[in-house]
């Protein structure tokens, strides 16, 4: 399948990771609209949340579940979590994936990203 972050997350294309698990990968944001923009991405293609189904459950919780854990190990003081669903809400990617944006009230030498 013709789809980039299946490839980003096969390790077929380079990517800036910061973590990876047999079933998410994190990886920074091209574009970053934040001081720490990362995107939470499941191995699994799954196009958006508007095509989840009630076996995906599990790897949506891991999604929030890695959000949170990534942005403790990166010491954000606080941060948003956004899922852009459909074209309309924003979302160019057609493969799953939660923006993790933070690090405004962080001293940029502690982010260490
Ligand atoms: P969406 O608008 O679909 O919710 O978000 C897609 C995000 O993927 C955008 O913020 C965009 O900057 C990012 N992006 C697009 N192409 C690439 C790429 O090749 N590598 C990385 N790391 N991010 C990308
Ligand atoms: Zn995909």
């Amino acid at each position: 399948m013709d789809c980039l972050f299946c490839k980003i997350s096969s390790g077929e294309i380079k990517s800036d990771a910061v973590y990876e698990d047999a079933e998410v990968v994190v990886f920074k944001d091209i574009h970053p609209k934040a001081p720490v923009h990362l995107l939470v991405v499941p191995k699994e293609h799954i196009q958006s949340i508007a095509h989840l189904e009630v076996n995906h459950n599990d790897i949506i919780s891991k999604l929030i579940y890695t959000a949170k854990n990534t942005a403790a190990n990166l010491k954000l003081n606080g941060y948003k979590l956004v899922f852009n669903v459909g074209r309309e809400g924003g979302q160019v990617i057609d493969h799953l994936h939660l923006h993790l944006l933070g690090g405004w009230g962080n001293a940029k030498e502690s982010l260490n990203i």
